[in-house]
């Protein structure tokens, strides 16, 4: 799953993806991807190296939720608004972990994020794994007021409730209390 860089037309191409999850390059289980990845967008060409891609990525996690640690399935549509440059390898001294000759680029949006290609092609796994990424939410959860597990019985308190939910102690406290009873 690669662009050719080098057959972008000037007035730029339409980008239209579509794979079932399955079929990406990906580990399974550090993404876990269901259903199908969908990319829409157009790439442009911004100068003799730079090239714009401007869409959206829609794609469906399976995840576990952080509170109830039930699994849910989040539908992520993101929108894409990347700059690619080349990544050069050939970094002198003093320029280290800086790509070559992307320096003086001046951006125009300082919020337009960046991306790199190499060998003239755009890598379509690796762009999706990455904002995919960059989408994922660090504590996931499974609603807006997942009201998670009872601490004490680890009933699902979403679906369910037990007796001990009202006067739900803190561990440390419940521990105190036991030693105060003998
Ligand atoms: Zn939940
Ligand atoms: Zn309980």
């Amino acid at each position: 799953m690669f662009i050719d860089l080098s057959r972008v037309p000037d007035e730029g191409q339409e980008v239209t993806l579509g794979v079932p999850a399955e079929r990406l390059p990906l580990d399974k289980s550090e993404l876990p991807l269901v259903d199908r990845v969908e990319l829409a967008g157009r790439l442009e060409r911004v100068d003799d190296v730079a090239f714009h891609l401007g869409g959206s990525l829609a794609a469906t996690l399976e995840l576990e939720c952080v509170r109830c640690l039930e699994p849910f399935r989040l539908e992520l549509d993101e929108p894409l608004d990347l700059l690619f440059l080349p990544f050069s390898v050939n970094v002198g001294p003093g320029k280290a972990g800086k790509p070559a000759e992307n320096e003086e680029r001046e951006l125009k949006d300082e919020d337009l994020a960046v991306s790199f290609y190499q060998d003239d092609k755009i890598d379509m796994g690796l762009l999706i794994r990455e904002q995919i990424y960059l989408a994922l939410p660090m504590k996931p959860i499974c609603r807006d007021h997942c009201q998670g597990l009872c601490p004490k019985c680890g009933t699902n308190l979403n679906s369910s409730s037990c007796n001990c939910a009202r006067e739900a102690v803190e561990p440390r406290l419940a521990s105190l209390k036991s030693l105060l009873k003998s």
